[in-house]
């Protein structure tokens, strides 16, 4: 297939958005911990509910690549 696939261009923005978005709570964790912040404990549940969503992102766009065979 060499058409661009338009689904998969989609998986694969939400996917580096949620990666971005892991990074980024990644960072604000780092200096909650250096400053003994009160909202480390609020983060950690932030965070893993972020790494929960780009596991799915990351199946979802493996599972449509197996699907539809657009690689
Ligand atoms: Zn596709």
């Amino acid at each position: 297939m060499s058409e661009t696939c338009s689904e998969r261009e989609r998986l694969i923005s939400k996917w580096s958005e949620s990666s971005r978005h892991v990074a980024r709570l990644a960072d604000e964790q780092l200096a909650a911990i250096k400053n003994v912040d009160a909202s480390l404990a609020g983060l950690h549940e932030k965070i893993r509910l972020a790494k929960t969503e780009e596991i799915e992102a990351c199946r979802a766009y493996y599972f449509h690549v197996g699907q539809h065979d657009c690689v």
